[in-house]
């Protein structure tokens, strides 16, 4: 890791109080960040609060102390810590409707998204760490923290997340080295596991059932994508958060190159998840569209119709291909 670790432990030993800050649409790794950071802060000392515009997904619940999380920061923080995410935009409703409330506190940001412009005052950004959590794990010897069951677990849903349970090309031999660490220390890999990528109550499946009725493919099977509607959420009584790991689902196809999902979050606002071979680049796509995220999983989001946004984005994914096959990569 880079010298950056020095100034990111001199604030959170020099703070006071500390707001951690998870990026929208919660996932275990801002969350397991998160939680962490604020368990750190606490056994040093100090005052905590761990914040998340968006609410949790019920299948995060098993996080220790995540009912803790608030949605609006009641905390006057000195230090305001952000983790995963790729820009300070990804906090959501944080960055939109408190921008005094972070403009008063040092913003420091830990991530491991590649696409990070270093929005912070004190920034650690490691796009070689498989998750944030890994590189919140580095920092505990640093701030003399050992780890127990709690922290272990949190930490760990963060790589268990990042790393679809190091199955991902991301995950390094210094993340099963933590990996082992984090399980030494009492962190359940396989109920984690379970909980994140399995456990779907029956109305998720139906909903996946409809996402994968209506899956397409283009440019002889390079791409494949797929689409949740609001029809579908209201149709199978699910939240939006059920499409969390319908595009795992969807990378289990052959020889495809670029597999997308369109979720339609408001009739205009379509989110859209990326995920790419070594044959695309999946920053490349989103970037066009504000987005950002890692060069194998990214996200972004397009203002227009599903109609619309698909046709932009297909678009983008066809001459990402052509970039690729003239030597682009
Ligand atoms: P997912 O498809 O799972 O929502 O996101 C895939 C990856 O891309 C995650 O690491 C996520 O943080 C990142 N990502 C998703 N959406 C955005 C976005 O709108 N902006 C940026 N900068 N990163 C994103
Ligand atoms: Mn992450």
């Amino acid at each position: 890791m880079s010298d950056d670790v020095g100034s990111v432990v001199a604030a959170i030993r020099d703070a006071q109080r500390i707001t951690a800050i998870c990026h929208e649409s919660p996932d275990g790794d801002t969350l397991g960040a998160a939680l962490a950071i604020a368990l750190v802060a606490e056994r040093l000392g100090k005052e905590a609060e761990v914040v998340a515009g968006d609410p949790i997904p019920p299948f995060l619940a098993f996080l220790p102390r995540v009912e803790r999380v608030r949605t609006e920061p009641r905390l006057e923080p000195d230090v305001a810590l952000i983790v995963d995410a790729g820009d300070l935009a990804r906090t959501g409703s944080v960055a939109r409707d408190h921008a005094d409330w972070l403009a008063r506190a040092t913003l420091v940001n830990v991530d491991h998204h590649v696409s990070n412009p270093r929005f912070g005052a004190v920034n650690l950004v490691d796009p070689t760490a498989a998750a944030t959590c890994e590189i919140v794990a580095l920092l505990l010897p640093e701030l003399g923290i050992a780890l127990d069951a709690e922290l272990a677990t949190c930490l760990a849903a963060g790589l268990v997340q990042d790393t679809h349970t190091f199955a991902h090309p991301n995950a390094t031999p210094r993340t099963l080295r933590i990996a082992a660490d984090l399980v030494k220390a009492g962190a359940r890999l396989s109920e984690i596991n379970r909980a994140i990528y399995a456990d779907k109550p029956f109305p998720t499946l139906r909903l996946w059932g409809l996402m994968l009725a209506g899956i397409q493919d283009l440019a002889a099977g390079r791409i494949i994508h797929a689409a949740m509607t609001l029809a579908m959420l209201t149709e199978t009584q699910n939240d939006a958060s059920a499409s969390e790991g319908f595009v795992d689902l969807m990378g289990l196809t052959k020889g495809a190159d670029i597999i997308l999902l369109f979720k339609e979050a408001e009739p205009k606002r379509i989110r859209i998840s990326v995920r790419t071979s070594d044959r695309a680049d999946a920053v490349a796509i989103t970037s066009q569209f504000g987005g950002g995220g890692h060069a194998r999983a990214a996200g972004c989001t397009v203002e227009a119709d599903l109609d619309e946004a698909r046709t932009r984005v297909l678009a983008a994914c066809e001459r990402e291909l052509a970039r690729g096959d003239a030597g682009g990569h």
